[in-house]
């Protein structure tokens, strides 16, 4: 049965000469990996070898046999990141591939989040048009958060995890941690009862408990929040995710 989804290519590897093996992020479908026999052919029916993060419409065969499906068609949309910010901004395009590499870990195969789709569609959008380092890793901070939600993993950040106040976390001059196991902030009264934990400048406290503030940070108060977030995905993960070096300034 032929499935046809509007996809971004989040995963590409050589397979042969002439193919790739390609895992796509569907609207519809969820994730799919697919075998794209002779993209790398001058002439494929895929218009050449697919690039990460195209996106466009597909259409796939599933097969019952063999985990992977037979990917049919791939027609590229017009103006799609990738190759236009390669060009353009290194930063940017890499945080775009770290966002990719995430929605892989944290998504599962014939899954479906729609509404995840939108918003990574609409991130990656949003990065071609990125001047600016800033703005670029606020999108990123801001998308790394409405991935965690959507695959019901979104982080306490109004109130302290343990002990539930609100007013030492959003109004503190103390110091505010942050627990991957506990998922959330911790306030100063809290802190030597958890064991792993990040410790946050009060401006990337501030700014997260307030996501408004993303967009006025500075460059140093939005790499201490990448910086956690990068740690938060390791250890949900069990592994540094491979982008977060090109990403993350330490
Ligand atoms: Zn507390």
């Amino acid at each position: 049965m032929l499935t046809k989804d509007q996809a971004v290519c989040i995963r590409t590897v050589d397979y042969s000469e002439t193919s790739q093996i390609v895992t796509f992020f569907a609207r519809a479908s969820g994730k799919i990996g697919a075998i794209a026999k002779g993209s790398k052919r001058p002439k494929s029916s895929f218009d050449g070898p697919i690039e990460m993060l195209s996106h466009g419409r597909i259409v796939f065969a599933a097969s019952n046999r063999n985990k992977l499906a037979t990917l049919c068609e791939f027609e590229s949309a017009a103006g799609t990141a990738g190759p236009a910010l390669l060009r353009n901004n290194l930063f940017s395009l890499n945080c775009c591939l770290f966002a990719a590499e995430l929605v892989n870990l944290l998504t599962d195969e014939h899954d479906p989040h729609p509404a995840l789709f939108d918003s990574f569609l609409e991130f990656l959008h949003n990065a071609e048009n990125a001047r600016e380092k800033c703005e670029m890793l606020a999108l990123l901070i801001l998308f790394q958060l409405a991935l965690l939600k959507d695959v019901g993993l979104g982080p306490i950040l109004d109130h302290c995890v343990n002990c539930k106040a609100t007013s030492d976390i959003q109004h503190t001059t103390d110091d505010i941690y942050f627990s991957s196991s506990a998922n959330g902030l911790i306030c100063k009264n809290c802190e030597s009862a958890f064991q792993d934990k990040f410790k946050l400048t009060k401006n990337a406290a501030a700014a997260l408990t307030n996501l408004k503030l993303l967009a006025e940070a500075d460059e140093n108060t939005l790499n201490k929040i990448e910086k956690l977030l990068a740690y938060h995905f390791t250890e949900l993960t069990g592994r540094r995710p491979r982008m977060a070096k090109y990403v993350v300034r330490n």
